[in-house]
């Protein structure tokens, strides 16, 4: 065998071996993501909406579950009580939804806007009884609410005794910013047009109310491996606020 042939064939054999090394690590990232809701996996999930926040790896292409939904997923799924009997679910999510209603007696939902919700309600105000609910969902709300306060202390009255309210907003620095502002300052200040504050850290001040107890899961107490694979980091929304109606 000439030296030509010799080394054309040691050529061909590295080519092949890093072809197949190749393969086999785009055959691990192929399923790089996994979406805890649904069950889709694969190479990365979707980007989220355009805006002044493009999150890339954030939506997942089956249910749409963003960062958020998953996050609060696997903090409470073994946390909440087995069985629930009665949710109010504002602002619903079609993301979480099957869960939510597979894990109670009755599902309700709730919205000022939204035509699909089963009752038209302003959380600062509402028609519901006293002591009503077992579990109140409130994702991404606050933020709108003129008067937070005012639908805090509206959520505390409906909740059950022992009843639990989950709540989620976008969250950033450690002091909470609000104030009438046009919707071009708002965009700059608050990060979102149709957002009337921005919570920091001492949004716990304000959860604090007599009658409830506060606590708070936080993405960081999960394994880092966890969070790359469910991608539920999104910058400002890793804490999940629990509030607890003391009986
Ligand atoms: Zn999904």
């Amino acid at each position: 065998m000439s030296l030509q042939s010799t080394l054309r064939r040691i050529q061909i054999v590295a080519l092949n071996r890093a072809h197949a090394a190749t393969l086999r690590g785009l055959g691990k990232v192929r399923e790089h993501r996994h979406c805890p809701l649904c069950g889709w996996t694969g190479f990365q999930f979707s980007a989220g909406k355009p805006g002044p926040f493009f999150r890339f790896d954030a939506r997942c292409p089956s249910c749409w579950s963003a960062e958020r939904h998953r996050l609060a997923y696997i903090l409470l799924k073994d946390s909440l009580p087995a069985k629930i009997d009665k949710i109010l679910h504002f602002a619903p999510e079609l993301e979480i939804q099957k869960w939510l209603q597979g894990s109670c007696t009755e599902y309700h939902t709730a919205d000022l806007l939204d035509p699909r919700a089963m009752h038209k309600v302003d959380i600062q105000d509402m028609p519901f009884e006293d002591n009503t609910y077992d579990l109140i969902w409130c994702s991404h709300v606050l933020e709108h609410v003129p008067d937070d306060r005012r639908a805090l202390s509206e959520i505390r009255r409906i909740l059950a005794p022992n009843g639990i309210a989950v709540i989620q907003v976008p969250l950033w620095g450690s002091k909470t910013l609000e104030g009438d502002l046009p919707a071009s300052e708002r965009v700059r200040v608050y990060y979102q047009e149709d957002h009337l504050r921005r919570y920091g850290k001492d949004i716990l001040e304000r959860l604090s109310m007599d009658g409830l107890s506060v606590s708070v899961r936080n993405v960081q107490e999960l394994e880092l491996q966890l969070v790359l694979r469910c991608s539920l980091n999104d910058m400002a929304s890793n804490d999940v606020f629990l509030l607890r109606k003391l009986a």
